[in-house]
């Protein structure tokens, strides 16, 4: 059984459900975190569809978890995402691996963020 995201159209795994759900196909009434943008769905007959406010808040510390572990397990996919080096003349850079950019701003290094994605790097 293959489901799209609704929002994103990322192709569903059904692996990564709910804390405690996750041993069993999903069913109507079943919540679940899309890979691809963390948005919050929910069965509606045999297609997905956003979850509402009302539906998620029961289970909202489950799903701050699911949603923390679906970014790390992408993360962990993707690899690092930066990387840091020393130019020719010593100086040190961060350079991240999302957009290419390099930045030898140290606050940038320490900080491990992206000024052009506007991110931080997770921490590996
Ligand atoms: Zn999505
Ligand atoms: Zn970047």
């Amino acid at each position: 059984m293959g489901t799209r995201c609704p929002k994103c159209q990322y192709k569903i795994n059904f692996a990564g459900g709910v804390p405690g759900q996750r041993s069993r196909q999903p069913t109507q009434g079943d919540l679940l975190i899309c890979s691809g943008c963390y948005a919050v769905l929910t069965f509606a007959g045999q297609q997905l569809r956003a979850a509402s406010l009302a539906e998620q808040a029961p289970h909202g510390d489950d799903l701050a978890r699911a949603i923390k572990f679906a970014k790390q397990q992408k993360e962990l996919e993707k690899g690092p995402s930066f990387q840091l080096g020393h130019a020719d003349d010593g100086a040190a850079f961060i350079k991240c691996l999302r957009c290419g950019s390099v930045s030898y701003n140290k606050g940038d290094i320490r900080e491990r963020f992206c000024g052009k994605c506007h991110g931080f790097h997770e921490a590996t």
